[in-house]
């Protein structure tokens, strides 16, 4: 039971007291001179796990992203991707700025393309015609609530693309929550990607970073993109030592955060006003919406209420639109926390 129950976000999330005496103690060196020893032992540890040749560590999720399009891609180039997707919504188009390619956005059922979809989007080669540099996915789906697709899935999407000689990227911020919820090993989901990135500072709770894994060819391109954004960091081990503690020890009690959310929806499904799809909690994030009097406007002053009623009780959440809200479990809530949670979602609607 904690004092404040934050449920905003996973990226909230304190390093560990294993992460902070790993960092106190952690080998280090020039990591631009690839001279670094943990953060060497991070890349490789990452790599393993996801079944690829090498690793790169960056230093968040959205400069793993960009390093991997910009590694991916020409000037000109066209990304196909889907229309909830995290890289063309939520990172500041860094692509078509720094990777001068033009994002082409396929609205989407589930936050998935299907393989059909990735076969009309792919461009035929003409003169007039922006040729297809890559393909994203993205698992677990940020905005479609942490919901997860399975390997076989991303693997048809990746014999479409690659029928095309055309790259595929998974965007796996939360890969592992999606590994752990489907029982999956995580290398699973990557067999068939060109590369992948996960971030060790959401879920898995060290303090910075994200990992970029692939083939050795494709890391040694993505190293110097990497330089060129301004990547290349020092003694960089101080950061990766708690990276190597997240892939080792906080995995596995993911599971937790994902009952956690369970038993928050399924609370908050049997309230007043408020719907929640409990088909799409399968991981850590419940989404979902507050509706009054079948008004937009006496929905959106009861989600403000909600908010503004949570904080007085000393929980914090975070409206995503204006009439839905977004709660994230993670390592620092437990299973008192949820319940007072609850019990302060019922409070509120009591009234109503
Ligand atoms: C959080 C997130 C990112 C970006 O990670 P940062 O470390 O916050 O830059 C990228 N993709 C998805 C799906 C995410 O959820």
């Amino acid at each position: 039971m904690h004092d404040i129950v934050d449920l905003r976000s996973d990226t909230l999330t304190l390093p560990t007291p294993e992460m902070r005496e790993a960092m106190a103690r952690a080998d280090v060196g020039d990591d631009v001179w690839e001279e670094d020893p943990t953060v060497k032992r991070l890349e490789a540890l990452a790599a393993e796990r996801l079944g690829k040749e090498a690793g790169l560590f960056v230093a968040s999720g959205t400069m793993g992203n960009l390093v991997s399009v910009v590694s991916h891609t020409h000037a000109g180039q066209e990304v196909v991707l889907d229309l909830d997707s995290h890289i063309f919504n939520y990172e500041v188009a860094g692509a078509a700025v720094i990777g001068n390619v033009q994002m082409r956005p396929v609205k989407t059922a589930r936050g998935f393309l299907t393989p059909d979809q990735v076969r009309g989007a792919l461009r035929p080669a003409n003169i007039h015609i922006p040729p297809t540099g890559l393909v994203c996915v993205e698992n677990t789906h940020n905005r479609h609530g942490g919901t997860c697709c399975t390997p076989e899935e991303i693997s048809a999407i990746a014999a479409v693309a690659h029928g095309a000689s055309v790259p595929l990227h998974l965007d796996g911020a939360r890969l592992f929550n999606a590994a752990v919820a489907l029982k999956r090993p995580a290398r699973e989901f990557a067999r068939d990607v060109d590369s992948v990135t996960f971030c060790v500072s959401k879920g898995l709770a060290a303090p910075v970073g994200s990992v970029i894994c692939g083939s050795a060819e494709f890391i040694a391109r993505a190293r110097r993109v990497r330089k060129m954004l301004g990547g290349g960091m020092r003694q960089a081990g101080i950061i990766a030592a708690a990276g190597i503690v997240a892939l080792e020890r906080m995995v596995d009690r993911l599971a937790e955060d994902h009952a956690n959310a369970r038993a928050l929806a399924e609370g908050l499904g049997r309230l007043p006003g408020l719907s929640v799809d409990l088909a799409s909690v399968q991981t850590n994030i419940v989404i979902f919406g507050v509706e009054r009097a079948g008004d937009p406007a006496a929905s959106g002053a009861a989600t403000a209420e909600l908010v503004a009623g949570c904080a007085a009780r000393k929980v914090k959440i975070h409206a995503i639109g204006p009439a839905s809200i977004r709660c994230v479990t993670h390592k620092d809530v437990d299973a008192e926390d949820i319940a007072r949670t609850r019990d302060a979602f019922a409070e509120i609607t009591r009234k109503w």
